[in-house]
């Protein structure tokens, strides 16, 4: 695992990619490149046991071109200002190249939450919250689930907000549960455009999804429904792990019944499908067909790139492959379907969430992933347009040029204020 990569240089790299191939001035790329404002934050709380406890927090709202900042919040330990800022400028290529009316956002608390109860987690939650309120609303900035956070944290954002604000708006967060406005098809929404993006990938290359091998790296919210979901399509999954390890089986194992031990036990090591319990690193150098980076940034560098073996990777991670790797794996055979399109699910719905809020008017399971498969089939196959026209030579480049080319119409039609 690279520790060097930053993750905001990595965001900058992949923009000045797309560049070289578009007729988009170098001051208008300039802006492109650099977060709009970051709110940096220290929130303290007061713990169970009386004492009180600072933790730093970031709101990144990157671009704003194309619709309001949109885009998840993370509490992990490893959260820094640049990573967020990353987070935030990839969310506006991805809403971009999936064309929901949104700009980018990202937010961040640098917490370890399996260190603190659910009540500390809540006050630590409602005071981002009492700290983001006059930043964010329906038409101004969206903040909705990342890495450790879910439903709970966007009801009590959700609540928090309304409370000061004294108004309804359950469209100021999504990814909120069914009760409190969210959308049937949210929580699955992330793997489901990763399995679908993987299949047309495979299409594409004149490949069957069923029978494929897949490995999956990280059993969180992404990986664990990706793994699900691609199993549905008569793939199998071989190998999947999570921070404490991995597990192998080469005829394949139930995810599910995975998943589920993972739920009582905290990791997936020791399922009992395993046959060989394997390193994160092994994992994403297997032989397999196709990979699924679905943790943290910089899984794969450039030396661990020299040895991945699968065809396809469907990246349900933000930012999971470094430039380096990229480099690396541009002169081989595997086909990178990049996190900007693959994990693109989780805001689309939430796009959908967003709609249904403000019109009072909920949808059904089918029809949320109907309109999901439409949107993620349409971004792929402008991503392959755009490699086959300007003759490119990986997919993430494709997609930054169709994403780059849109966010910077929509600044160039709209002029230079003040
Ligand atoms: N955190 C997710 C992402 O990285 C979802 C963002 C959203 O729904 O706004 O895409």
């Amino acid at each position: 695992m690279s520790e060097q990569a930053n993750p905001f240089e990595t965001l900058q790299s992949q923009i000045d990619d797309a560049a070289g191939h578009l007729d988009v001035g170098d001051d208008v790329i300039e802006r492109l490149k650099h977060p709009e404002r970051v709110l940096e934050t220290n929130l303290t709380i007061e713990l169970d046991d009386g004492g009180l406890e600072r933790f730093e927090a970031f709101r990144s709202q990157f671009n704003g071109d194309r619709g309001p900042y949109k885009g998840g919040i993370r509490y992990h330990p490893s959260v820094t200002r640049d990573e967020v800022k990353a987070l935030s400028g990839w969310m506006v290529y991805k809403c971009a190249i999936v064309d929901v009316p949104y700009g980018g956002g990202k937010g961040g608390i640098v917490v370890d939450p399996t260190d603190y109860s659910e009540s500390e987690i809540e006050r630590l939650t409602r005071a981002f919250a009492t700290e983001l309120r006059p930043l964010i609303g329906e038409d101004r900035d969206i903040p909705a689930p990342d890495v450790n956070t879910g439903q709970r944290e966007m009801n009590w954002i959700k609540d928090t907000y309304e409370t000061l604000e004294n108004t309804t708006e359950p469209g100021v967060v999504t990814g909120k549960n069914i009760a409190s406005g969210g959308s049937e098809g949210r929580v699955e929404a992330t793997g489901r455009s990763t399995v679908i993006a993987a299949r047309e990938a495979f299409d594409y290359l004149g490949k069957d999804i069923a029978g494929a091998t897949v490995a999956v790296q990280g059993y969180g919210n992404a990986g664990w429904i990706a793994a699900k979901l691609i199993d549905e399509m008569g793939a199998t999954v071989v190998a999947a792990s999570d921070s404490s390890g991995g597990i192998s089986n080469p005829d394949g194992f139930d995810p599910v019944a995975a998943k589920n031990h993972k739920t009582e036990t905290g990791s997936i090591v020791g399922y009992a499908e395993s046959e060989e319990d394997i390193t994160n690193e092994e994992l994403l150098t297997m032989d397999v067909d196709l990979l699924i980076p679905a943790a943290l940034e910089n899984a794969i560098d450039g030396d661990l790139a020299t040895d991945v073996q699968a065809s396809v990777i469907s990246e349900a991670a933000n930012g999971p492959l470094t430039p380096e790797a990229d480099a690396v794996l541009e002169d081989t055979d595997t086909f990178v379907v990049p996190d900007i399109l693959a994990n693109a699910g989780g805001v689309t719905v939430s796009y959908f969430e967003w709609v249904q809020n403000r019109q009072r008017f909920y949808w059904t399971e089918e029809k949320v992933n109907r309109e999901l498969e439409a949107l993620i089939v349409e971004a792929f196959d402008a991503l392959v347009d755009t490699l086959e026209a300007r003759d490119l030579d990986d997919p993430r480049t494709a997609a930054y040029v169709v994403a780059t080319q849109r966010v910077a119409d929509a600044f160039e039609e709209s002029g230079t204020f003040p």
